[in-house]
């Protein structure tokens, strides 16, 4: 019989409906509290940056909200995207089990980033915004949504981290030519960044005071512009949800159920977009597979960080969330995962750790540097950073299967590709990149920073 590699769906496939965990959740989802009040938030606190229809999203427990016909329509662009059986690397490892990967970076954009920027920017056209304002790290995010804003025809805003912006000028070039305006961040655009800036001229900058320049534009704009995340909130989880969705026909139509579903976790969008379809057959559908979030050993907020309520942001203007943090004034090292580099964790995300539902993993960035280019060896792709940590783990689970002599079958979630990311990968081949532990005497520091909520019972 002929060996299949790649799983394919039809355009009809792409789901007509976002999942919603909480639905289905034994975690209640924690309440956001307002930064300036320090009392639980309304839905009119957030309105200052989101339109309405994804502020119901953000607390919705329907089980399935309908995808808008118009973001459908989008999502063709890209999607189903395939699902692959990465046989090359099976063969390399010479291991018993079998390797799954759904790969998101056949997106314009290069990476799952796109399945939220096109709604978030619908959303905010139907509501009658004219522009938004965002943060990036490494520019993935920054790119999708600038992409998006421009199907939808509204102008956008990119506060790009410092170092990113230096080390990734492409990925500007490319916002720039979806028509985004790009500043670097802490930049001297804003209150904030003019503030990081007078203390430290020379700041890498990060994704907490990113997001505080772009929230800051919005609020003081008089509600002509809107803020767009990329990860992080509800929402935003919650439209990566067709990741899933889409794998699950997949591995049917492979007739095989993964034992372990892996994904790289920055904010923990691209992850749990993959792993809530099967959190949700763990817990109405009698299924036992595992769900491993992977992190950087740099930025540990899983395995080391505290569950607590903190800020989203540097500066505390975005709203306080329970998850699991390393502080809100965690400066991130320089990394070259920079979609890594933040300082929280997904509330929902953070919530279902805690409970035990997820496990979470943290990986040294040289050995993720080798697996990346071990699978662009043996599969073609070059995955970007982040993704790279999925593939670790995917491969270390292989690993323990040949040890074990165990047929098991692994799924993980290829977030995007790394064309973009060619300077880093030069750095490693030329013995330039060192791994970074986050120090465990800073994990007692952390509680002392975050700000005091009296919790609502
Ligand atoms: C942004 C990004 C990530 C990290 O963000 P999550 O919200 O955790 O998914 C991972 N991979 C790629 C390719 C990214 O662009």
């Amino acid at each position: 019989m002929e060996q299949q590699t790649k799983y394919l769906l039809n355009e009809s496939d792409i789901p007509h409906f976002w999942y919603n965990i909480n639905a289905d959740s034994p975690v209640k989802p924690a309440p956001a509290y307002n930064p300036q009040t320090g009392k639980l938030a309304t839905p009119d606190d957030f309105s200052v940056l989101f339109p309405m229809g994804l502020i119901e999203q953000e607390v919705s427990m329907e089980r399935f909200i309908e995808i808008p016909e118009e973001v459908r329509e989008a999502y063709k662009l890209y999607r189903p995207t395939p699902l692959i059986r990465a046989r090359r690397l099976e063969k390399f490892l010479d291991t018993p089990a079998h390797i799954y990967f759904k790969y998101e970076g056949v997106s314009p954009s290069g990476s799952h980033k796109t399945n939220t920027a096109i709604p978030q920017a619908f959303y905010n056209k139907i509501a009658g915004t004219k522009a938004m304002t965002t943060e990036t790290g490494a520019g993935q995010w920054g790119s999708a949504l600038a992409m998006a804003c421009q199907f939808y025809d509204l102008d956008l805003e990119v506060y790009m981290v410092r170092v990113s912006y230096d080390q990734k000028p492409y990925r500007r070039f490319l916002m720039e030519t979806y028509g985004s305006k790009v500043f670097a961040s802490p930049s001297p655009e804003t209150n904030f960044g003019r503030k990081v800036l007078a203390e430290d001229p020379n700041s890498a900058g990060s994704l907490g005071i990113a997001i505080s320049e772009a929230v800051e534009v919005a609020a003081f704009s008089n509600g002509t512009k809107k803020y767009g995340l990329g990860s992080v909130l509800h929402h935003v989880l919650l439209h990566q949800s067709v990741i899933g969705e889409e794998a699950l026909k997949q591995m049917d139509l492979a007739g095989e159920y993964p034992d372990v579903v892996i994904g790289c976790v920055g904010g923990g969008s691209n992850f749990a977009g993959i792993a809530f379809p099967f959190l949700r057959e763990n817990l109405k559908g009698g299924q036992r597979t595992r769900l491993l979030a992977i992190e950087p050993d740099a930025t540990p907020s899983l395995t080391k960080g505290i569950y607590a309520y903190d800020f989203g942001d540097s500066a505390g203007m975005a709203p306080i969330v329970k998850m699991f943090t390393l502080g809100h004034d965690f400066m991130p090292p320089a990394i070259h995962a920079g979609g890594l580099r933040y300082h929280g964790m997904a509330p929902t995300l953070s919530g279902l750790v805690d409970a035990g539902l997820i496990e979470a993993k943290s990986v040294p960035q040289t050995r993720v540097f080798q697996a990346a280019v071990q699978f662009a060896r043996t599969e073609g792709i070059l995955p970007a950073p982040e993704s790279a940590h999925a593939i670790l783990a995917a491969m270390d689970e292989a690993m323990i299967a040949k040890a074990t002599g165990e047929k098991k079958t692994i799924l993980f979630n290829l977030s995007g590709h790394g064309h973009f990311d060619l300077a880093s990968y030069n750095k490693y081949l030329t013995g330039q990149i060192e791994d970074y532990i986050y120090p465990q005497e800073e994990v007692a520091k952390i509680s002392q920073n975050i700000p005091q909520i009296v919790e609502y019972a």
